[in-house]
């Protein structure tokens, strides 16, 4: 999301969506279709690895935030004091998109934080600010609630471009933010004051619409307005109330819908995150209408993006938008390629159609991202990555902790609190395993519990241990993901099965469970590569479904070259150009990378320049090359 007036960036969401909110379990799901349902992050824990310390890390980060400080801009807008430092980036006091994250993904993150890992002392930080912006909301008089005032609304609705000395930036994007903020306090830790706020915004919502007619309004939807369909949406779902899905269809946008709903990708020169929120929130109105129009136009929206239009590492855009015709990104290899708050959206668009469609594919391309673009894009200190260098030769940057504040901060926060949402589904009475990740389930409404052990990927497979009181029987899906290879195999209490699963679909396993049962998947990678769309002598090498990087030298440990300010990051005019691509030569990965270390994920091209090569996730510090040249070598 870079700062220019007009079409925006970001994007967050209330996957709250699929999250089943305290005490009533399945309402807010309501998808009058949906085959299955994540659990409540409350009945699942993270057990000791790399996503537990990886959540640990970002709740430090959230910790370090204090309230006064996120509150600032709220209370001076509202006319109330505030004597806190404000905090600097896009939550600068004269920034168009400030309260994005203080009064929006911080409090998601916050809620999620607490559903996840039973954060207490977050969830008590999220508490004080509800109850604050409460109090500026109050001031306002009118359910309005911002940290700038209504003029930037205002301005949008006239089709100006400057408001106040800035440039108009994406005051609805701002919006969802804080609605999906208090959305996700209402559904992850039962605050039911922040459901009084989410709805007294929706309620000015409906108010600033009265008089503008249809093709303004469309005029008006060309500035990136987030996911405000979506929470809209998903207000519906928590309250039965008509008027907000009424409110939720004014941010419909034709010109973008119908093009996909006929299947039809019109997506060059979009941006991207701009867009996929839309995608979720058509999501949503198909589980909470049944309408299937929407289901098809997010379907093939999710489809056409992982098929034609994604890198190897699961995320798309090239300097955050669409540049090209699908399936061609040649050429598109650079600095600011695969902006991560679109990967974050992906995912969650991922789960919804996973949950329609219990087809194994979405949840592999739900792991390739999380594995490659979401593991690694965040550093010791917490601080998060905003585009991911593709190109050779370039490195991660990371925000600042208090003077950048950007989308990808905001998603990030989130992303790193909710790591166990997508681990286990379910239906009436059977499980889905879709996610190798250390984990505890306790579905306590059916006495029945799932602990599943597993080093992955250092470890090739995993291990679920029952815990039941008594027998039961019922059906545990595990997914068998695309790229197993040759010699899977499932043990049940240490016998072989004869049966296994094809790659890329789950494995269902139906018997009377006792208490103790253990089921040992072994899950054999190895390596293969992918080229670049349009570009078939580019090639990236996995493993698993790990994307292998090589390194390239000591990249920057610190500068403007490693942590930004305000703007998303360095300039690549700033960084030099990107190094040529290392050689390899044609076939599969196994012709010019060896595994060195299964078990510590350690590698080595065997090209002349025996280039070390690990995991994308593990790239530190290091300059990388992600793809590899296989037209040069001869
Ligand atoms: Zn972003």
């Amino acid at each position: 999301m870079t700062a220019v007036a007009g079409s925006l960036t970001l994007g967050r969401n209330p996957l709250a969506a699929l999250a089943a909110p305290m005490g009533k379990p399945d309402d807010f799901v309501a998808g009058k279709s949906d085959k299955l349902t994540p659990f409540a992050m409350t009945q699942v824990r993270l057990l000791d690895g790399i996503f537990k310390a990886q959540a640990e890390i970002n709740q430090r980060y959230l910790d370090s935030l204090t309230t006064d400080r996120l509150l600032h801009s709220f209370r001076v807008t509202s006319g109330l004091a505030s004597t806190a430092t404000p905090y600097g980036g896009w939550e600068r006091p004269d920034c168009a998109l400030r309260g994005h994250f203080n009064g929006g993904h911080y409090l998601s993150a916050v809620a999620l934080a607490y559903a996840s890992a039973g954060n207490e002392t977050l969830r008590k930080s999220g508490d004080v600010m509800v109850a604050e912006l409460a109090r500026c909301q109050k001031a306002n008089g009118n359910g309005y609630l911002s940290a700038y005032p209504e003029s930037q609304f205002a301005a949008l609705a006239k089709g100006d471009r400057q408001w106040g000395g800035v440039n108009v930036w994406a005051p609805f994007y701002t919006l969802h933010k804080i609605m999906a903020g208090h959305v996700d306090m209402v559904v992850h830790t039962g605050n039911e004051q922040a459901l009084q706020t989410a709805e007294g915004i929706a309620g000015w919502v409906r108010g600033y619409f009265v008089g503008i007619a249809d093709e303004q309004r469309q005029r008006m939807l060309r500035t990136e307005y987030g996911g405000m369909n979506e929470v809209l949406a998903n207000l519906y779902g928590l309250t039965g109330k008509q008027e907000y899905l009424d409110t939720a269809h004014l941010f419909e946008q034709p010109v973008f819908m119908d093009p996909l709903a006929g299947h039809r990708d019109e997506l060059k020169g979009l941006h991207a995150n701009t867009h996929v929120p839309k995608g979720i929130g058509a999501a949503r109105m198909y589980e909470l209408t049944g309408e299937t129009r929407y289901r098809e136009i997010a379907q093939y929206f999710l489809d056409e993006v992982l098929t034609e239009r994604n890198y190897a590492i699961g995320n798309t855009s090239v300097n955050e938008s669409w540049r090209g015709d699908p399936g061609n990104l040649k050429g598109s290899l650079q600095y600011s390629d695969a902006e991560c708050c679109v990967a974050y959206n992906l995912m969650k668009l991922d789960r919804h159609v996973f949950a329609w469609t219990g087809d194994a594919r979405w949840m592999d391309a739900y792991e390739r991202s999380l594995w490659n673009c979401r593991m690694g894009t965040q550093n010791a200190q917490g601080l998060k990555q905003y585009f991911f260098p593709l190109a050779a030769g370039y490195w991660r940057y990371f925000n600042s902790a208090e003077q950048s504040f950007w989308c990808c901060t905001g998603t990030g926060v989130e992303e790193f609190a909710k790591f166990n949402d997508t681990i286990y589904f379910h239906d009436a009475n059977n499980i889905w395993v879709n996610q190798l990740i250390a984990s505890e389930l306790n579905w306590k409404e059916q006495k029945f519990g799932l602990r599943q052990e597993t080093s992955f990927p250092a470890e090739q497979g995993t291990t679920l241990h029952i815990q039941v009181a008594a027998p039961q029987r019922r059906t545990i899906h595990v997914r068998i993901p695309g790229w197993v290879a040759e010699g899977g195999a499932v043990r049940i209490n240490g016998r072989a099965l004869e049966a296994f699963a094809q790659p890329g679909s789950y494995l269902s396993l139906t018997r009377e469970w006792h208490n103790g049962d253990k089921i040992e998947l072994s899950l054999p990678m190895q390596l293969r590569s992918e080229p670049l769309l349009g570009d078939p002598a580019m090639r990236a090498a996995l493993y698993g479904p790990l994307v292998l990087a090589a390194e390239l030298g000591a990249g920057p440990k610190d500068g403007p070259q490693k942590i930004g300010g305000y703007d998303s990051g360095p300039k690549q005019s700033d960084l030099g150009p990107p190094a040529e691509a290392p050689v390899a030569p044609a076939g599969d990965a196994a012709e010019w990378i060896k595994v060195v270390s299964a078990k510590d994920l350690a590698f080595q091209s065997i090209t002349k320049d025996k280039l070390a090569v690990k995991p994308l996730y593990r790239i530190a510090d290091e300059k990388y090359a992600v793809y590899w040249n296989t037209e040069k070598n001869s």
